[in-house]
């Protein structure tokens, strides 16, 4: 099947920002799209993965490793053997509502275990998003105790299975995407706080927009291969931004000036603990790596504050005024001082 390319969306920008700061650096942790369906979440998700470089990975391990990475830290090539590569596309896995906890995160092989009374791991969902996305839509549905989890597993890039006498540990870094409508239940504070970027998406209202949007629709869906020739050259520069940015984030330098506008910023909206100031660091680094720049600006920090921010606020009753707007009212106060 071919991808809408990630070049052809249209609008949207908030969202594929976010997406590509998540995939410049998946320290910021995972990202949450809220916002009507239709908004082409999913396609953009599966665009972004499809421009990436292919990634070298040891040919029949289950978890796609890196053959760069010491074989010990995964179950499968540590058993030895050769460790031949090839090149794969960045996974994109998508995690379905109804899905059991055993087929995410992995379980005993019950067929091997019948068949040969051998004790054996069958990975999950998990162990195939390693090194890709985990895309999980209507995220508010999916069971508190899950997306606890997967937080959890996103966090450390490492998925612990221990039951009926299996224990295994296996890599799983991932990006976490998750979709959600605040209209049908929402996500509890606890775990909204844990996600890096929260951003919000709509059906555009402007005309020109949406017939944009209808034309190139309409345009893919007539021809795929010839409306994707049409945008080879443009996702190839985004992937060679994207390639330049990764290599250009260790070595980006944050100045005092920049943390310290970050700790302003935070207070003056009250976030809880020091997760807010230190997702706004790194998505401002990872933006500011993304556009070439030499370092950490407060500009960045402004451009990318409701993004890393709008979530983590706590509810104000005395306040009508949405988070997004609280949060932009807060880095006009902040730094028109
Ligand atoms: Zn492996």
């Amino acid at each position: 099947m071919t991808t809408f390319p990630f070049s052809a969306i249209v609008g949207q920008d908030e969202m594929r920002r976010a997406l590509l700061i998540a995939a410049v650096d998946p320290s910021v942790g995972g990202v949450l799209v809220f916002g009507d369906r239709g908004t082409g979440k999913s396609t953009a998700i599966r665009g972004l993965a499809a421009l990436l470089p292919k990634m070298k990975a040891v040919a029949g391990c289950p978890y796609s490793c890196d053959p760069g990475q010491p074989a010990e830290s995964c179950p499968h090539c540590a058993k030895g053997g050769p460790r031949k590569s090839g090149l794969v596309p960045v996974p994109v896995v998508d995690l379905p509502l109804g899905a059991t906890e055993d087929r995410v995160v992995g379980a005993l092989d019950l067929e091997r275990a019948l068949a040969h009374g051998e004790k054996a791991f069958e990975p999950g969902l998990l162990a195939r998003a390693n090194r890709g996305f985990l895309y999980i839509d209507e995220v508010n549905l999916l069971d508190d105790h899950l997306v606890d989890l997967l937080l959890d597993v996103a966090a450390s890039g490492v998925n612990t299975v221990e039951r009926e006498g299996l224990s295994v540990r296996h890599p799983a870094r991932f990006v976490l995407v998750g979709s959600g409508n605040p209209e049908e239940g929402e996500l509890r504070p606890q775990l909204l706080d844990r996600f890096g970027l929260a951003v919000e998406v709509t059906t555009p209202t402007d005309l020109p927009t949406r017939i944009d949007v209808v034309r190139r629709r309409d345009a893919f869906e007539r021809d795929p291969d010839g409306f994707c020739r049409g945008y080879e050259r443009a996702d190839r520069a985004l992937q060679k931004q994207l390639t330049a940015a990764r290599a250009r984030l260790p070595g980006m330098d944050v100045p005092d000036a920049t943390l310290e506008a970050a700790a302003r910023l935070c207070l003056a909206l009250g976030t809880d603990g020091l997760r807010g100031e230190l997702t706004l660091m790194r998505t401002a680094r990872a933006l500011a790596a993304f556009e070439g720049a030499d370092i950490v600006a407060i500009d960045h920090l402004k451009r990318i504050a409701p993004s890393a921010l709008r979530h983590r606020l706590r509810r104000n009753p005395l306040d009508e005024a949405g988070s997004t707007a609280r949060v932009t009212r807060a880095v006009e106060q902040v730094f028109s001082q």
